[in-house]
């Protein structure tokens, strides 16, 4: 091959990867590779066209902006070319932008309307005398897709306009439509617990929120829209400058870009550049960069525009906050809760202006997900406060020889039993000693709910493991009062004081010890369910755990946690050694002739002044009540508290009696 062959050869295939993936993010809006990878291609292919001119297709990438109009929506012809905007990484580049304006107006002092560049979905709208009558993306810049009645549905978008542009006949105005960080992030964790998949990214949920066929899905969806640009008036709007349009825009309706500011020079638009740059996570929205316009009208109609771009605006960008670097090695972390949680160690790597060599891989589906393994090149990706993590793997011809990583059967800490409960994604250690986890247990364990220690508070504990002096529960009682006074910060007082409270927590019984222990999925409720039906450790620990699961109000999950929980001879031991130094392992149950509420079924709705939903709940069970959660006829009372929701509405309409807290500690405290 000659080496023009060579060339013709990789543009083909980089327009082909282009277009690939502009169908994907365009079309699909389901994006396979990062935005930074994307330019990366992009401008592979620019250069080579850039010395090679004559290889330039009219269908090339860099000839217009990527999408195709999908089969579902009408198609709608935008009355003028929805352009891109050309980007600008340095301060350089920014001057050589006013630099190339200053060679058609050599004599023009130019002012910029600076806009952060809100990533979303474009948009283009149409009003006909004040009335929004249509709305279509912005396709493929010449052609978008109706999607009206989605854009309905925005909520501060007005659909008849006020003040300025009500006035006029027809109007077109365009901007994005985009969703706000904390609405994208409740969106995903609701889609979640529906079952359904979540989007990667706030740009991603709102083009996939405004494509829905379905607009009721739309309307629940948390979208906002800016608008940005008045591409037509009929008859003409009577603006001199894009700051005037702008404020037509607010008058009219019409919601700007937040934090748009009118620049008197290049100077001023940089200095704001380097402001939002410098508080980029902290605005609440996704963006990379900001956008200069000039200001004056007639200024840019003399400027005009190249085939791809108008010559009077630029995307400055942000700094990217991805890099390529290389997975060292795959490494566990226990966090305080038992949590086993992989992270990378990566050939260090700056992304601006910090050096990572460590990114967070969240947890064993993620790392199958990306299908990332030592060795591995990924791209990974920090922003703002958040740990560093890997946005892809970066495809490499070694990976599939790298072996594929797996989470350890063992804590790395204490060596104990690791596994991940049914349901969860989380892989855990739960044994009660494990050094990395003991000092969130000693402090649940001495918690007013469970064994209840005064004294025994986050200092102290820091030091009783810091120096060895606790390395499980049960050595708690062994301490003495001068072991306890050898602590920075406690007086022979104090110390004295600690250890009465630590003596006389042995005899709190087994409903709080079981609570104590910290058992997956065992609160107080269950572990008062559990300490009711056995009466005492002994019999607890001869139980199966398909009995524990027969347990009316216990099932399947909280039988496996205790399951699990057993099966570590380390938790077994700690329970010997705590019965051994006098804990008590028994609990009083209540006969089954005073379960005086046997057999009746109670609703809760509402606050209660003086019980926790939990306690409640408790004293129900313990009587030999149950509790619903939803009212029918079958329900003996409803107890309501304050503000009490549409369960208490349901028991008027059905004739369930309710209660209110007195009526309710009346009925328990009668028994
Ligand atoms: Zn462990």
């Amino acid at each position: 091959m000659t080496d023009l062959k060579k060339v013709r050869a990789k543009g083909e295939e980089l327009r082909r990867v282009i277009r690939h993936h502009d169908y994907l993010y365009y079309v699909l809006a389901r994006p396979e590779i990062s935005d930074t990878e994307y330019d990366r291609l992009f401008n592979k292919l620019k250069q080579l066209e850039e010395q090679h001119p004559e290889l330039i297709t009219p269908d090339s990438p860099t000839q217009r902006v990527g999408g195709e109009v999908a089969e579902r929506f009408a198609p709608v012809e935008h009355s003028s070319r929805m352009l891109s905007l050309d980007n600008a990484a340095t301060e350089e580049e920014i001057r050589e932008f006013e630099a190339r304006m200053k060679r058609i107006l050599p004599d023009a002092a130019f002012n910029y309307v600076c806009e952060p560049k809100i990533d979303g979905l474009g948009v283009a709208l149409v009003y006909q005398s004040g009335q929004f009558v249509r709305g279509a993306t912005r396709g493929d810049g010449r052609v978008g897709e109706d999607v009206t009645h989605n854009i309905r549905t925005i909520r501060n978008l007005p659909k008849a306009l006020r003040g300025p542009l009500a006035r006029i006949e027809h109007v077109e105005v365009r901007g994005e439509v985009f969703m706000w960080k904390a609405a994208f992030q409740k969106l995903n964790r609701d889609l979640e617990e529906a079952g359904e998949a979540g989007f990667a990214n706030p740009r991603n949920a709102a083009a996939g929120s405004l494509r829905q066929k379905d607009s009721r899905i739309t309307a629940k969806r948390p979208l906002d829209i800016v608008l940005y640009q008045l591409a037509a008036a009929t008859p003409a709007a009577p603006f001199a400058t894009h700051w005037e349009t702008l404020e037509a825009f607010s008058k009219s309706g019409l919601p700007v870009s937040p934090g748009a500011r009118l620049c008197s020079d290049l100077d001023v638009a940089i200095a704001y550049h380097r402001e939002m740059e410098k508080r980029r996570d902290k605005l609440g929205y996704e963006t990379d960069g900001v956008v200069l316009k000039v200001n004056r009208l007639d200024q840019r109609q003399t400027l005009g525009m190249t085939t791809h771009h108008p010559r009077w605006a630029i995307a400055f960008k942000f700094k990217s906050q991805q890099a390529q670097t290389r997975i060292q090695r795959i490494v566990i972390n226990v966090g305080r809760t038992g949590a086993l949680t992989p992270s990378a160690e990566v050939d260090p790597v700056e992304i601006a202006g910090a050096t990572i060599s460590r990114t967070t891989l969240h947890n064993a589906d993620e790392i199958a997900r990306l299908d990332v393994r030592e060795g591995d090149l990924v791209l990974i990706e920090r922003a703002g406060d958040v740990i560093p993590h890997v946005v892809e793997r970066v495809p490499d011809p070694e990976h599939e020889s790298r072996p594929r990583f797996e989470m350890p059967a063992r804590c790395p800490v204490c060596n104990g039993h690791a596994y991940r409960p049914e349901g969860e994604v989380v892989w855990r250690c739960d044994n009660a000693a494990c050094p990395a986890q003991l000092k969130e247990r000693l402090l649940h364990f001495g918690s007013r709910r469970a064994m209840d220690i005064e004294h025994l508070g986050e200092a102290v504990v820091n030091q009783l493991i810091d120096r060895e002096l606790v390395k499980d529960f049960a050595d708690l009682y062994h301490l003495e009062v001068e072991a306890l006074a050898s602590l920075e910060r406690l007086a022979q007082k104090s110390a004295t004081n600690l250890y009465e409270a630590i003596q006389g927590s042995r005899g709190r019984g087994l409903t709080r010890l079981l609570f104590g222990l910290g058992i997956r999925y065992v609160g107080e409720h269950a572990a008062m369910l559990l300490a009711q039906q056995y009466g005492s450790m002994e019999k607890l620990l001869e139980a199966t755990e398909e009995e524990i699961a027969a347990i009316y109000g216990i099932g399947p999950r909280i039988a496996s946690g205790m399951g699990q929980f057993l099966a570590q001879k380390e938790n077994r031991r700690v329970i010997e050694r705590l019965g051994a130094v006098g804990v008590r392992m028994t609990e009083e149950t209540v006969a089954v002739g005073e379960k005086v509420l046997a057999g009746k079924t109670f609703v809760l709705t509402g606050a209660l002044e003086n019980f926790s939903r939990d306690e409640a709940r408790t004293f129900i069970t313990r009587l030999g009540g149950r509790v619903t959660s939803s009212v029918s006829k079958k329900t003996d009372y409803v107890v309501a508290g304050k503000d009490p929701g549409s369960k208490y509405d349901d028991a008027q309409r059905l004739g369930v009696p309710v209660l209110d807290e007195a009526a309710f500690k009346e009925l328990i405290s009668e028994k």
